[in-house]
């Protein structure tokens, strides 16, 4: 059973009818190994996505779609037709990568803006817990501005999508927000 069909079928069995996560984030954040942790593909292999590069998952009735916000300015405006109908969003964020902190800050205020991503909750995986270096959700969280968010839910959840570790409370707060409406 996969992360995502045990915590649906354990504490959402009302969840909504085929929810919409978009998972974004720059290349290399980490996403596609995240899917694959949460659709139980195998995890460790991936390679940094790179230019157009998306991935749809439907695990459960649940949709996964995940894009990649990196890369050239042209390419990412592709992105906007993938916003219809969103339930939630997932940005995944390199918690090591201090050096892309302001490139992933501006990629960020820009999906806040996003009209058709207005009001709908957002998770920010700090990614790549498992590395001494890293930023602390603390650090990401003055970074990415999070506390001047208004008008929707948010959350930030520090986690190894590579280990498995504090995926699942991340996936959990997502259900309970989907669940509410
Ligand atoms: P994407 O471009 O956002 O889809 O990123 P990938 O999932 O392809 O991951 C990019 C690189 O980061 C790969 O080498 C992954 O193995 C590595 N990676 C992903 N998640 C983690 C993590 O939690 N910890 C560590 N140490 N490496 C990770």
């Amino acid at each position: 059973m996969t992360l995502v069909e045990l915590l649906k079928s354990k504490a959402f069995p009302k969840l909504k009818q085929e929810p919409n996560i978009l998972i974004l984030g720059l290349d290399n954040a980490g996403k596609t190994t995240l899917l694959n942790r949460l659709t139980n593909e195998k995890v460790g292999k991936e390679t940094p996505t790179q230019g157009v590069n998306g991935k749809s998952i439907q695990c459960c009735g649940i949709k996964l779609n995940m894009y990649d916000l990196g890369g050239q300015k042209a390419i990412r405006e592709y992105w906007e037709y993938y916003y219809d109908n969103v339930d939630a969003l997932i940005y995944v964020i390199d918690a090591n990568d201090e050096g892309r902190i302001e490139e992933c800050n501006d990629s960020f205020q820009k999906l806040l803006i996003e009209e058709k991503l207005k009001n709908i909750p957002v998770l920010v995986y700090a990614n790549k817990a498992d590395l001494q270096t890293c930023l602390d959700p603390q650090q990401i969280t003055e970074k990415l501005k999070l506390d001047d968010i208004k008008g929707r839910d948010w959350s930030i959840y520090s986690c190894s999508a590579l280990k498995g570790t504090n995926v699942k409370d991340g996936i959990k707060w997502i259900f309970e927000r989907i669940a509410e409406k």
